[in-house]
């Protein structure tokens, strides 16, 4: 049963210098059923690279591009997002970095990656947002910053993003809602990555797409809350150190598999989540 169906990983990202890399996960994905993948940059460091400029972070996007080559061999269908984590602001500055610095380092990376994108390289900028966990305000103030400068992006070159933020429910998709409309950026371009059940129904009420984790609590909270309106999502970060610690691709797959089985979920819903929302959004064949 359910053979013919197929699943897609809303946010993931890979390490190939300590992790499995996307080759072994693109394999691993694709052999329990996977059809479509968005990978996402991870801050430099995981890559070997101690970011001091510019320059450092395009060559962490050189190796993510790489990344991105191989999972292509694997998975039919890849989307490529390179962008600034807000984590990132306070990395820097918990190093030495002046906070004014690290705001416009980011906003070089995120006009570089934007580069990339109007050039058809990369298909958004993520992630960009606010901190999920205590900051200092000034630090929470030059994340956003950068969030703005890749909503402008998004208005100008037709990028796509995908968002790190809190969740506080209608308040994280409203105060993004403001910005948005105040710079003109379109909203069904502009994902809201980790999205809790009340945050992805906000979102769905307004017309964004959203990814939720996969975790079989979450994927059903949010299917009550929302319906079929997101895109689940792994957030593996494949450090070995944490394996599965969002969850692994290949698991999410399994998790759905049951929720099927257990008749908790229907396939038209799991076709809609997996497959419809990611043509609609992407712009992809389906499969
Ligand atoms: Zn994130
Ligand atoms: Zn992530």
């Amino acid at each position: 049963m359910a053979a013919g169906l197929v699943y897609a990983d809303g946010h993931v990202h890979s390490n190939p210098v300590s992790g499995l890399g996307a080759e072994e996960i693109g394999k691993r994905f694709a052999s329990a059923g996977g059809w479509f993948m968005a990978l996402v940059i991870l801050p430099p460091w995981h890559y070997g690279i101690s970011p001091r400029g510019l320059d450092d972070y395009k060559r962490a996007v050189e190796v993510f591009l790489s990344e991105c080559r191989r999972l292509r061999q694997h998975v039919p269908r890849v989307a490529c997002f390179a962008g600034f984590h807000p984590a990132e602001v306070d990395k820097l500055t918990a190093k030495g970095m002046k906070l004014e610095d690290a705001l416009q380092l980011g906003l070089q990376v995120v006009d570089y990656a934007a580069g990339l994108c109007r050039d058809g390289v990369l298909d958004g900028i993520g992630e960009v947002g606010r901190q999920h966990y205590k900051t200092t305000p000034e630090r929470l103030a030059a994340a956003t910053s950068i969030m703005v400068r890749a909503l402008e992006h998004a208005r100008d070159h037709g990028c796509i993003l995908h968002l790190h933020l809190e969740n506080a429910g209608r308040a994280t998709v409203d105060t993004v809602e403001v910005l948005r409309a105040a710079i003109g950026a379109p909203r069904g371009r502009i994902l809201f990555h980790h999205a809790s059940s009340k945050v992805a129904a906000r979102a769905a009420e307004l017309g964004y797409p959203a990814t939720v984790p996969g975790k079989r609590e979450q994927l059903l909270a949010a299917l009550d809350a929302a319906g079929p309106s997101f895109i689940p999502e792994s957030d593996y970060i494949d450090d070995p150190r944490r394996p599965c610690v969002s969850s692994c691709p290949w698991e999410m797959v399994e998790r759905q598999r049951s929720l099927l089985e257990e008749g908790l979920v229907d396939e038209e819903t799991l076709y809609r989540i997996n497959v419809d929302n990611v043509v609609k959004l992407y712009g992809v064949e389906p499969p």
